[in-house]
């Protein structure tokens, strides 16, 4: 993979500095504990430049130098590690109904977390509130807040995208324009990102959840819409205009089908997604509580949930179908905002799914996330962190 190389090796030349900067801090996160010569090998850059990007990381607090596990009579070498209070991420999740926020260490370690309601679902309110709580965050831990590099916003996307209704409920384009962006940024002080909140979700459970132990899979996100987020090779797949994973609006009902807020008819979100069930059991998808009552629902296993479940099980078994043949993933995750009992039943009444042809992946095709509510945010934080510090082809380029 292009990518995966590029992101572990580097240039001597003088004006790829920063490159090389990040190159070492990628290798340092993914390899460490590990010493200068062995960041050396891995890189090739010399022992000479490795010395001196060690020294500066060092001196800026982003890495740390512990002892080296005693091996025979030798004298344990240095090894080197990233410095876990070096720099804090920001990641906020912005859903229709709440507003999750983690503030997460260089390790991506959760070192604060807080749940906002968003009473209404307009770019004012959602600007104001992340303002609010990033300035209480500033003011409550000052320590941490100088060394805050930067603010990953997750929303449901997609963004900048020019063929999304403004009708769109499942959609919150509005907050990632660059021109809001930019007025977030100046207002917090610091660079401010979006991300997909399905692609968020994948990076958050590629870290921290079932997805560490994969380097391709797709994370569906249940929200009140219907999205994925793309893990390839261990690399964030967006595709050529940053919608791969929009699987909510594959088309599954050629004719006839229901018209879907993106302006096609019969597209999958239409059916299987929260929005679609609010519509067709009659329930109110502003409603603050909807997720706690569906829990309830389903644990009182209420008929018509139940119901509403099997008759959208098969539509699951398909997209899990047709994500298989295109992607050729290890894994498809399950998660999002929905409570984990529906994720639960939805799969109980969606096996057997159909066969793979990779027949070892029979029977555990399908997995829910371990990671917390808290996903989405906390890889929001994680995509602030990379543009922050790892190795891009842009940076190389630019
Ligand atoms: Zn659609």
């Amino acid at each position: 993979m292009v990518t995966t190389k590029l992101r572990t090796s580097g240039t001597n030349l003088s004006r790829t500095k920063v490159h090389n900067l990040r190159v070492v801090i990628e290798v340092i996160r993914t390899q460490g504990p590990i010493s200068k010569t062995e960041i050396a090998n891995v890189t090739s850059l010399s022992r000479q430049t490795i010395q001196y990007i060690v020294a500066e990381l060092q001196s800026a607090e982003l890495v740390e130098l512990i002892d080296g596990e005693v091996k025979g009579r030798g004298h344990p070498g240095k090894k080197i590690v990233l410095a876990p209070t070096g720099a804090y991420t920001m990641g906020i999740h912005v859903d229709r109904l709440s507003t999750r926020v983690v503030v997460c260490d260089l390790v991506g370690n959760v070192i604060w977390n807080r749940t906002e309601r968003l009473d209404t679902l307009d770019i004012t309110t959602a600007n104001r509130l992340i303002e609010t709580v990033c300035l209480d965050y500033f003011s409550e831990r000052p320590r941490e807040a100088k060394k805050m590099v930067g603010v990953g916003i997750a929303a449901p996307g997609p963004f900048n995208q020019t063929n999304v209704r403004p009708d769109d409920l499942t959609n919150f384009q509005e907050i990632g324009t660059q021109q809001n962006l930019d007025d977030l940024s100046s207002k917090i002080g610091l660079p401010v990102i979006i991300e997909n909140d399905a692609a968020a979700g994948a990076i958050g459970e590629h870290l921290h959840g079932v997805g560490a132990d994969f380097d391709t899979f797709v994370f569906l996100q249940f929200g009140i819409g219907l999205g994925a987020g793309i893990i390839l090779n261990g690399n964030k797949f967006t595709g050529s205009s940053e919608i791969a994973g929009e699987v909510g609006h594959i088309i599954v009902e050629p004719t006839n089908g229901l018209r879907c807020s993106c302006g096609k008819s019969g597209c999958l979100e239409r059916y299987l997604s929260v929005d679609a069930l609010c519509r067709d059991m009659g329930l109110q998808i502003e409603d603050i509580d909807l997720m706690s009552k569906l829990d309830a629902m389903i644990k009182k296993k209420e008929p018509s949930l139940v119901n509403w479940l099997q008759d959208v099980a098969p539509r699951f078994r398909q997209l899990v179908n047709i994500l298989e043949m295109t992607i050729d993933p290890e894994l498809v995750i399950v998660g999002g905002t929905v409570p984990r009992s529906f994720l639960e039943l939805l799969i109980e009444l969606s096996v057997p799914l159909y066969e793979p042809l990779n027949l070892r992946r029979q029977g555990r095709q399908v997995k829910i996330g371990t990671a917390d509510e808290y996903v989405v945010a906390v890889g929001a934080a994680a995509a602030s962190a990379e543009t922050h510090f790892a190795p891009a082809l842009t940076g190389l380029i630019l």
